[in-house]
């Protein structure tokens, strides 16, 4: 039994952008939790960009409701409109202030799902 060198190692890039994006997500939803807890209506909130630049520092307002219905699919995210990086992402709906994103397939996809905590 001799392994050496053969392991197989997980490749990154995707996997580090996508890891990024749940990261994010989990920041977004304490801020909307944060928010449930003042007891604020349905005005705006500031949420960070969910895209996969680790340098991107936009954030985007959301009502309530709306950062809900992103977060109501787990492989969706939102985030600063031209944000989306083609080769992991599929705008599925426009907003003007923000855009959602849906993660097309493979790893990507499976790691948003694996960090979905609903
Ligand atoms: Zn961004």
């Amino acid at each position: 039994m001799s392994q050496d060198g053969t392991t197989v190692r997980p490749s990154s890039g995707m996997a580090g952008e996508s890891h990024r994006q749940t990261l994010t997500r989990d920041i977004n939803e304490w801020i909307a939790g944060a928010s449930e807890s003042l007891g604020l209506g349905p005005a705006l909130h500031t949420f960070r960009c969910e895209c996969g630049d680790s340098r991107c520092g936009r954030t985007i307002d959301l009502t309530r409701p709306e950062y809900e219905a992103v977060r109501a699919y787990a492989t969706r995210f939102a985030i600063a409109p031209d944000h989306e990086n083609p080769e992991t992402d599929s705008v599925v709906a426009d907003h003007g202030r923000y855009s959602v994103v849906e993660k097309l397939g493979g790893r990507a996809s499976s790691e948003a799902h694996g960090s979905y905590r609903r």
